[in-house]
């Protein structure tokens, strides 16, 4: 292996004692950051990652909220409660745990949730926010990933960047962050001809595709940085599951200048910055001592959210 190891779960954890010492700046004045966490149904990946987030979130001193919802809620009560949690003062930040059960419109959901509050970054107000280039929130995955190239790399002016995947949480709010970045950006995917010839010209590699070692060794540029966001859990040798990155890592970190592990890349980055668009909310929040209608008004670029009939 040439390539230098990016090491999200010690960059996680510096970001981590971080925000405990922002929690308790915060706390001294009266503010102790909340994040609410809904979920709905049984999915047990869902519930190993909220529990993992409620976790992390009371160790780092915030508050936190879990609305642990049965399958057969219906639309209108979980509209409800994001309507009361939006303005509960408590809740800095509400994350909707997504898959939600089918009969419920999760596009719905997530425009109900007042977009100050929005952790998540899936609000159209915020995703709008990011591709303008004007703020935001921004989606934690792809937050975590432009920190651990800016780790790397403090300045990724002009260099190419190459994104496979296009999805709404992780490729495109990742092609905007870069183009910010000042870099040249394209995105690949599923109907992309040749992905390996793209691949090839990238400076910067970014890979969340969900097919487990996709990426060769040898369509990586030498030198280049490799940021592996998949998650593929594959059976290893001894026929025990393990987990592996959208790149295959022994092959890519032949050739890459750095190379992020999966696991304890990416992955460990997504609570992280989970929690820390959670005490900016709390900042801004504070910040303007405001009620959400005061603050709309006094922002003319923020629109409120339009009630759901
Ligand atoms: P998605 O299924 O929503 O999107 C996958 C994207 O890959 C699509 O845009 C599709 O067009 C593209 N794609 C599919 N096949 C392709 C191919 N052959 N060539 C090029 N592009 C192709 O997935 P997602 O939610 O963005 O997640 C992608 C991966 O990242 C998954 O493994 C997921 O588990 C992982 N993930 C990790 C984290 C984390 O915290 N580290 C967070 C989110 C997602």
């Amino acid at each position: 292996m040439t390539a230098m190891l990016i090491d999200g779960k010690a960059v996680a954890a510096e970001i981590r004692s971080e925000i405990a010492h922002e929690v308790s700046l915060l706390t001294e004045r009266g503010i102790t950051p909340g994040l609410a966490v809904v979920i709905a149904g049984d999915d047990p990946a869902s519930h190993v990652y909220v529990r993992s987030k409620a976790k992390q979130t009371l160790e780092v001193g915030m508050a936190s909220f879990k609305h642990d919802l049965p399958a057969d809620i219906s639309e209108a009560e979980l509209l409800a409660l994001i309507a009361s949690l939006n303005t509960d003062p408590r809740v800095h930040g509400i994350l909707v745990q997504l898959p939600l059960p089918r009969h419920i419109d999760s596009e719905k959901v997530l425009q109900a949730i007042d977009p100050a509050k929005d952790v998540d970054g899936f609000h159209p107000l915020n995703v709008g926010l990011v591709a303008s280039g004007s703020g935001g929130l921004v989606p934690c995955t792809p937050l975590g990933a432009i920190i651990l190239l800016k780790k790397v790399r403090k300045d990724l002016r002009g260099l190419s960047a190459v994104i496979v995947g296009r999805s709404n949480i992780v490729g495109r709010p990742m092609a905007q962050l870069l183009l910010k970045e000042d870099c040249t950006v394209t995105i690949a995917h599923r109907y992309t001809t040749d992905v390996a010839s793209l691949v090839r010209g990238a400076d910067i590699l970014v890979v969340a595709v969900g097919r487990a070692e996709m990426i060769r060794g040898d369509w990586i540029k030498p030198g280049a940085i490799v940021i592996d966001v998949g998650i593929n859990r594959v059976a290893g040798e001894d026929g025990k599951a393990r987990l592996v990155g959208d790149v295959a890592f022994d092959e890519a970190a032949a050739v890459a200048g750095a190379i992020t592990p999966v696991p304890g890349g990416v992955g460990p980055m997504t609570i992280a910055c989970l929690l820390r668009n959670t005490v900016d909310a709390a900042k801004a929040s504070s910040a303007t001592g405001l009620s959400l209608d005061a603050r709309y008004a006094a922002r003319p670029t923020l629109v409120p959210p339009v009630p759901i009939q």
